[in-house]
């Protein structure tokens, strides 16, 4: 029987890097499983026309090795789905990593061996693995969300999900085609299937705030800057709560005067991008505060879109501004004055079934040819449940997170020892620009086992009062924050019909959240229970 020190789950941003991690530095003998036929994670499956990155492309790259950051140079602003695949090929193989993934391969088990204190992996296929450790690389954003609506058989169009987009790229053009899910994602495929359909309807439960992309290509000199500022960006990446490189804003909205605060968020606007939410201090937790950054942008939607039906539609925001992922954009309020597309409101007009032909809500009928669903994910929690994972006396992972997920920093989980959580549920995750969540935790679970083998130690787990602590912390961190007023937000399991309402990610902080990893560090572990090599 073979025993790997490590099996990580994923190939993505995560998975590779802990590859990397384990194998060259610490020598470890590692093996990667990966669902799909490629390395990539979200950028392999996530294929849509428009798929691209809102984290700017000089943020969003590994910052573990200067060199490797320098070899690579990006196009644009913000890459585009294929530029992310070619950049994590890429590292694949200037890391010479291939030979350690295996594709195809989706893990569908794993099980705890208490006496021999491995993990028993087990794949959809009948194979099966065994490791000391698991590290699960999985992903927040990879359970694809695909609403139940009665009759789907009936339909005899097309059907895709954003998240699970055909390798061939479906022809689009010139059909009558209905998206649904007015978030990040469909935010992006919107403006792209408009230039294609004959006649593109959109189907909104919840408008969402957008703000201005303003992509660009980005010149010689531009990657010479990105390369030169490499050690200053890493610097404010690592002080900003959300991973991103600039400065937090030192103003509160409420505190500055109207024409000098408009003047200011009309800067944000013009420059584009995720760096709107940071324009004041005080915009995700004073409510007066938020209110002028939504009023702009609902201004500047009511400016863009001609029809007032539509712009009113678009603006009917149920949620302050940044309580749910805020999108960016290229041309999506523009596309609603084309005369093909059209926005149906379905909070007062639900869609009840698929016809033979389109799609029936509860006032009329619709013609299509295709439906996308842009309706996201089973986010942080639905990827690791979709397996079976069973630790101490046979325990099933989802009988424990039945009310919601446990965990000790989003990392371990009680009962289930020597298993890791890359960006797991109750760390910063999906509330920062990813790459660099990922790095810290990478480098974390690494330096812990780096330690547990100094130590001569079998395994590591953590209490469940560890972990009911940390549970506590979360919620605390989000009770700051207008996180909690958005109900369908897919951060509190708000997308998906009998998941537990909690708010599953860490709202404290990438900045607070790494410090109080490597306090953790730094006290040997001293929450967490080891046992010793026999
Ligand atoms: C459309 C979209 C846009 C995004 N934009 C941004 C952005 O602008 N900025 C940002 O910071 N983040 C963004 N994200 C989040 C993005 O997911 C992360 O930035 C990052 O790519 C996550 O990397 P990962 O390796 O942790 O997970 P993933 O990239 O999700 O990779 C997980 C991998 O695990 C594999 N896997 C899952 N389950 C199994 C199993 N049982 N067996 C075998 N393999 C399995 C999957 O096939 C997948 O390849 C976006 C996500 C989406 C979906």
């Amino acid at each position: 029987m073979q025993i790997f020190d490590a099996i990580i789950i994923g190939a993505g941003f995560s998975g590779l890097y802990q590859l990397h991690s384990l194998r060259d530095k610490l020598g470890l003998k590692v093996k990667v499983l990966e669902a799909g036929e490629g390395v990539g994670g979200t950028w392999y499956w996530n294929r849509y026309p428009g798929a691209r990155c809102d984290t700017e492309s000089k943020a969003y790259s590994y910052y573990f090795s200067k060199e490797l950051y320098e070899e690579w140079n990006w196009s644009e602003r913000y890459p585009t789905q294929p530029e992310i695949e070619k950049y994590l090929n890429f590292v694949t193989d200037q890391l010479n990593m291939r030979k350690e993934i295996q594709f195809n391969a989706q893990v569908t088990d794993l099980i705890f061996d208490e006496n021999r204190h491995i993990w028993r992996v087990l794949l959809k296929n009948k194979e099966q693995y065994f490791a000391k450790f698991v590290i699960s690389a999985v992903g927040c954003l990879s359970f694809a969300n695909v609403p139940t609506i009665p009759n789907r058989d009936l339909f005899r169009g097309e059907v895709y999900h954003t998240g699970n987009w055909p390798k061939k790229n479906p022809n689009l053009k010139g059909k009558k085609i209905g998206v649904i899910g007015t978030g990040s994602t469909g935010i992006q495929v919107i403006p792209e299937v408009a230039k294609l359909a004959k006649k593109l309807i959109v189907f909104q439960r919840t408008p969402n705030y957008s703000v201005p992309a303003n992509n660009y290509k980005l010149t010689e000199a531009d990657q010479i800057r990105a390369n030169e500022e490499f050690d200053k960006s890493k610097q404010l990446m690592l002080q900003h709560r959300g991973g991103h490189p600039w400065k937090h804003s030192n103003k509160a909205a409420k505190k500055t005067n109207p024409v000098e605060r408009t003047k200011l968020y009309e800067k944000a606007w013009d420059n584009g991008g995720l760096s709107f939410r940071d324009t004041f201090s005080d915009l995700s937790v004073d409510l007066e505060s938020n209110n002028t950054a939504s009023n702009f942008i609902k201004d500047k939607i009511k400016s863009i879109v001609h029809d007032h039906h539509t712009a009113d539609l678009l603006t009917d925001f149920d949620h302050p501004f940044g309580s749910k992922r805020p999108p960016i954009d290229t041309n999506y309020y523009e596309t609603f004055n084309r005369k093909d597309v059209e926005l149906i409101n379905i909070r007062n007009n639900p869609i009840e079934s698929f016809v033979s032909n389109g799609i029936k809500t509860s006032k009329q009928h619709y013609e299509l040819d295709v439906m996308i669903f842009a309706t996201g994910f089973d986010a942080l929690t639905g990827t690791l449940l979709n397996m079976n994972i069973e630790g101490n006396n046979n325990i099933k992972l989802k009988n424990v997170w039945k009310s919601g997920p446990i965990t000790n920093l989003g990392l371990l989980i009680p009962n289930f020892p020597n298993l890791f959580l890359i960006t797991g549920p109750g760390s910063p995750a999906v509330l920062t620009n990813m790459p660099r969540a990922i790095e810290q935790h990478v480098e974390w679970i690494s330096e812990c086992i780096h330690f547990m083998i100094t130590k001569n130690y079998q395994t590591i787990e953590t209490t469940s009062k560890a972990a009911d602590k940390w549970g506590n912390t979360v919620q605390d961190a989000v009770n700051d924050t207008f996180f909690l007023s958005a109900k369908h937000s897919w951060y509190l399991g708000g997308n998906i019909p009998n998941k537990p309402k909690v708010f599953i990610p860490y709202a404290g902080g990438l900045n607070k959240y790494r410090k109080l990893c490597d306090m953790v560090a730094l006290a040997k572990y001293d929450e967490f229970i080891f046992t010793e090599e026999k």
